[in-house]
């Protein structure tokens, strides 16, 4: 019997074929296609980068596929991908460039923006020698994306550590075993940043060189990333209309009231910072003191505090609203309006005129029109004109896509108060 020839059976790749919804969506140049508008796939293990096709068959391009998410897909090409750690790092490499021109006067900013700098599922902040970094998907999670992350941010910024903030919740929506937040590489996970000095520049300055604003970092602690450095660009905004008496209602660890009372164009006589967490004033009181400076920090909450404060009297020259997203999802919308209008109203009544109100929203589901609006319907509540003297975003190293709306979500108005 003549034997049989051995033919090998190069598997499929993994592919996945779109909706006209779907297709739509990635000809509006938005990233994302949820599972129900895929159609058609073949066995996709879960992480691995996955051929995009449309109804006919027709090559898109080529995504990052997850198993467990809402969001299949991630659009990381509009080309063929065959090797993704090459990829990773040439793009980690783009955002750093992109950012050596925006970014200046500090030693702390995003490196990476996940969507925003093309790398779903990736975020990394850089504090001074300290970097953080965050994985958000299946596909930044896969060992050898992981080596080549760690690997092109020692060759391009050589820092003293590299920390991995977890967040747990994610981590089961992704079915990612847990991993607790940790050092990943080198020795140190804190240390002293330095941001809004008058001659720094992107590179890595030594905070005790420059008169910026100083702050503690210490990546295994803290919400978020460890601080709000999308609002970095906002605290040296309003710290140039900041005066008189000023107040920091949610000020977490001090970022608006230190630059007020720090910042040479700033002219306040005394500066207050309102938060509930006392860790955070703990460490707003320690930034302080590494300023030389003594403030004073109030632990209330702050939407009971401005209520007395008003019914006591108080009257500011400068009233500082960064509250913590109200509307986590759309149906907390109307409530969260609710919110904002509440602390807004409380805020113009205890403005002096000639007063001005830093009013931030960080919520994504309340749009810019949505923002104005409800500033504006508190204006007219509390019976005052005021002035948009700046109408502001987050920093320039936290990229607003175009046409993905989920990369705009903080906004900051800087107000004049009339009568
Ligand atoms: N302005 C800060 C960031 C504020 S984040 C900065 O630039 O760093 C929101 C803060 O609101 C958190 O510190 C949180 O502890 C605080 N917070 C949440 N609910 C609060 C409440 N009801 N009263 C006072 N503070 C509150």
């Amino acid at each position: 019997m003549p034997k049989k020839r051995a033919v090998s059976v190069k598997p499929a790749e993994p592919s996945v074929r779109l909706s006209i919804r779907g297709v739509a969506r990635l000809q509006a140049r938005h990233p994302w296609v949820y599972r129900s508008d895929i159609i058609e796939s073949n066995e996709i293990p879960p992480g691995s980068i996955v051929r995009v096709l449309d109804v006919r068959g027709k090559f898109l391009g080529t995504a990052l596929y997850s198993s467990s998410s809402q969001i299949a897909i991630r659009m990381i090409s509009h080309g063929s991908v065959a090797d993704l750690p090459a990829l990773v790092a040439e793009r980690i490499r783009a955002a750093i460039a992109y950012r050596k021109d925006l970014v200046s006067n500090t030693d702390t900013y995003r490196i990476v923006f996940s969507e925003a700098d093309f790398l779903p599922g990736l975020i990394v902040d850089r504090y001074n020698d300290v970097l953080s970094l965050q994985v958000l998907t299946q596909a930044m999670d896969a060992a050898p994306v992981r080596q080549v992350i760690l690997q092109t941010l020692c060759e391009e910024l050589q820092p003293a550590g590299i920390v991995e903030r977890v967040d747990a919740r994610i981590r089961e929506l992704e079915q990612l075993p847990p991993l607790p937040s940790r050092l990943l590489w080198g020795e140190k996970s804190s240390t002293v940043v330095c941001m809004n000095g008058g001659h720094m520049n992107g590179g890595l300055v030594k905070s005790d060189e420059s008169s910026g604003v100083r702050f503690h970092y210490d990546g295994l602690e803290g919400q978020k990333t460890g601080a709000f450095l999308d609002q970095r660009e906002n605290y040296a905004a309003a710290a140039l209309y900041a005066h008189g008496e000023a107040l920091d209602a949610f000020c977490y660890q001090g970022g608006f009231a230190l630059h007020a009372a720090l910042q040479p164009a700033a002219k306040c006589s005394s500066v207050t910072g309102v938060d509930s967490s006392r860790p955070a004033l703990e460490m707003a009181e320690k930034n302080a003191s590494l300023n030389g400076r003594e403030l004073e920090w109030i632990e209330a909450n702050a939407f009971d505090l401005l209520r007395e404060y008003a019914a006591a009297g108080h009257r500011y020259d400068t009233i500082v609203l960064d509250p913590p997203a109200f509307a986590k999802t759309k149906r907390d919308l109307e409530k969260a309006l609710g919110g904002y209008k509440e602390l807004n109203l409380r805020a113009m009544k205890m403005l002096r005129p000639g007063g001005v109100l830093v009013s931030c929203s960080c919520s994504f589901h309340v749009s810019p029109a949505d923002f104005l609006g409800v500033v504006a319907a508190a204006a007219q509540d509390a019976h005052k004109s005021l002035r948009v003297i700046e109408n502001r975003g987050a920093a320039r190293d936290h990229p607003i896509l175009l046409n993905v709306p989920e990369t705009r979500y903080l906004q900051c108005l800087i107000l004049s108060v009339s009568n």
